[in-house]
């Protein structure tokens, strides 16, 4: 089957092998002729999913037996709100670093339940870094970050030190190993690297929870869900029974140890192939790049139209960058192969030959 090299950032590419998995889990599952979509969802076939999903994630990020998961829905969107809810007094106050769109979005959620503190922003220089040097106030409740800017292609190359760290890592959970110790809590969108839109994981440490005094809304209260192991509605089974299949794919090709290899060795050839080319300009600074997603421009804005025939006959799907950086951005999220890093790198040697 023809497949194209597909950069999208998100809903991204995943494994192949999964889609043929969750195809015939829509048609037949679990050989009891009736499709994952028509059981209900306390069901013994379905909370098998569910349980064997949240072991999953324990298992590959080596979790402490203080911390749990959970797969709900909202996305990560609605996880900036329940950050808040969850963690910030209604008196206290929060601290954030801003460094791009979707941090924004979290510090904007997080004043419905109380006071924020930006402690640091890269907006002036549209996001191209990474902020360090800040000190985080002694009365802060916690404070917020995004690992990765999936928009800007930036990324944390280390995290800050807090008492209570809470983390957006939407865009490179599983991509590279972390020790969960350092963080209270993390939220993802499954979309760009764990699974199908449609679910958010949280993973944190229980012994931290229904500490705030707030009065907060079932949906939005982590406690709720973890008293009904993740069943406290009817669960996106759909999202859910992918992301299992992710996970499972991913440890059976080593876990997150193994695919880091394989993302930094993508990342280097995708940044070489940007450095050395004369034609192309990356967007992020080079100590705070990601290697989920490299953001680039052209040096000369008028061979768009040319570059952008050659990179789609070559069968490359998802180039485009965001609106609000322009040019092109090449996400490299876990299921994309080195092979199509190899095919892109090779269409911007060429244009470079084709332009000498
Ligand atoms: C995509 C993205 C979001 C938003 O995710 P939704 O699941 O669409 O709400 C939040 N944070 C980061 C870092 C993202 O990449």
């Amino acid at each position: 089957m023809a497949k194209k090299h597909n950069y999208s950032a998100g809903p991204c590419i995943l494994p192949q092998e999964v889609f043929q998995q969750a195809s015939e889990a829509v048609l037949n599952f679990n050989g009891l002729d009736l499709s994952l979509l028509e059981i209900s969802h306390r069901s013994k076939d379905f909370v098998e999913v569910m349980e064997e999903a949240r072991a999953l994630v324990r298992e590959l990020m080596e979790l402490p037996e203080n911390y749990d998961v959970l797969f709900l829905q909202g996305g990560a969107s609605l996880g900036f709100l329940t950050a808040a809810y969850n963690y910030l007094p209604k008196n206290g106050k929060a601290a954030y670093i801003e460094t791009g769109t979707w941090s924004t979005k979290a510090i904007k959620e997080a004043k419905h339940v109380g006071e924020v503190e930006v402690l640091a922003s890269s907006k002036e220089e549209n996001h191209t870094y990474i902020p360090t040097g800040y000190e985080v106030p002694g009365d802060a409740a916690y404070l917020h970050i995004t690992s990765n800017n999936t928009i800007f292609g930036t990324q944390y190359h280390s995290f800050p030190k807090a008492d209570n760290l809470i983390c957006d890592m939407s865009s490179d959970i599983f991509s590279r190993k972390v020790n969960v110790e350092d963080f209270s809590m993390i939220y993802a969108g499954a979309q760009k690297n764990m699974g199908p839109a449609g679910t958010v994981v949280y993973i944190f440490d229980k012994e931290r929870l229904g500490k705030t005094g707030n009065s907060i809304p079932a949906y939005l209260d982590l406690e709720v869900h973890l008293k009904k192991d993740s069943m406290f509605n009817t669960p996106p089974v759909f999202a859910v029974y992918v992301s299992m299949l992710t996970l499972r794919w991913l440890k059976g090709i080593g876990g997150v140890g193994a695919i880091e290899k394989i993302n930094n060795a993508k990342a280097e050839m995708m940044y070489n192939a940007i450095d050395e080319n004369p034609l192309f300009t990356g967007h992020a600074r080079k100590d705070s790049r990601s290697a989920m997603n490299a953001t680039f421009r052209l040096t000369d804005d008028s061979l768009a139209g040319e570059f952008d025939k050659m990179w789609k006959d070559a069968g490359i799907n998802g180039l485009k960058g965001h609106r609000s950086v322009g040019g092109y951005r090449a996400s490299m999220y876990n299921a994309l192969p080195i092979e199509s890093v190899k095919v892109l790198t090779e269409v911007m040697d060429e244009f470079a030959r084709v332009k000498a």
